[in-house]
């Protein structure tokens, strides 16, 4: 079995995940770039190789069975375990998202990818993070799935705009992150969630105020806990997300 450390980065063509795989590679880990788009997979891949990270491809839908347990088959045969899942892609699903006017499509859209996605992903790798010295998850969430933050002050900038869709996708994930803590407590694998701010990507027309460099950060932190480390919590860079 390989002695290098190796990650799975789910969405990591483009945005926040790219740079996720960017950052892990960076410290010498090989890094599975997890994309559903063939082109848009090989690219990213060539790109990281030509900035000396141990990258490779692996083609990863995270709404379909078949594919999520391909990426499994093949992880098992390249490294044969895997040290570190970041479950990163996601989806906002457009709008509208008022409440009073949204398609229960775009609900179903949403939660398939950023909640059945992550769970879909995380059991296909669990008997191969069993295997890992040091397992650790970490699910890409966001503050606006914190319902601390969204019941606050109609001023508070952290609230954003209203998404019946989103926002919950993302509370759903933490309350799904906390399960899985609770499930694995006494396993070693430390799974976490992770807000990376407002991020200048696809995802919200490049309106962030953030590089995605800056929101990787706190992935990479939290998939580099010690062993013995914290499990089950919501964090970005200043600290503790509140539920
Ligand atoms: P992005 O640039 O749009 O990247 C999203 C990634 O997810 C893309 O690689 C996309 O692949 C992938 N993806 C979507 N559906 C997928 C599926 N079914 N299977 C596999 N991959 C899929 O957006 P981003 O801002 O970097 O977002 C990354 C994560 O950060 C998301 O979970 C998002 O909710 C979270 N987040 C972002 C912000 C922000 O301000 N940007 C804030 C909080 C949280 P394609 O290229 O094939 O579409």
């Amino acid at each position: 079995m390989s002695e290098q450390t190796i990650a799975l980065v789910t969405g990591a063509n483009k945005g926040i995940g790219y740079e996720i795989a960017a950052g892990l590679g960076a410290l010498g880990w090989g890094v599975g770039v997890g994309a559903r788009d063939p082109e848009r997979r090989e690219t990213a891949v060539a790109k990281l190789r030509a900035a000396g990270v141990d990258a490779f491809g692996v083609p990863l839908d995270v709404t379909d069975d078949a594919s999520v347990t391909a990426a499994a088959a093949l992880i098992e045969e390249r490294a044969g375990r895997l040290d570190v899942l970041v479950n990163n892609a996601g989806v906002t699903g457009g709008r509208p998202q008022e409440p009073s006017r949204v398609d229960l499509a775009t609900v179903r859209t949403v939660v398939e990818t950023n909640v059945l996605g992550v769970i879909r992903v995380t059991n296909a790798m669990l008997p191969l993070l069993r295997r890992s010295a040091s397992p650790r998850i970490v699910n890409m969430s966001s503050s606006v799935g914190s319902l601390t933050r969204q019941s606050g002050p109609a001023d508070d900038l952290t609230t954003g705009p209203v998404a019946v869709a989103y926002s919950p996708s993302k509370t759903f994930l933490n309350g799904v992150t906390v399960q899985y803590a609770r499930e694995l407590r006494d396993t070693g694998i430390l799974i976490n969630a992770a807000c990376p701010g407002f991020v200048a990507t696809d995802l919200n027309g490049f309106r962030g105020v953030r590089t995605p460099g800056q929101g990787a950060a706190i992935v990479i932190r939290l998939a580099t806990l010690p062993d013995g480390g914290t499990s089950g919590g919501f964090f970005e860079d200043a600290g503790v997300v509140p539920w």
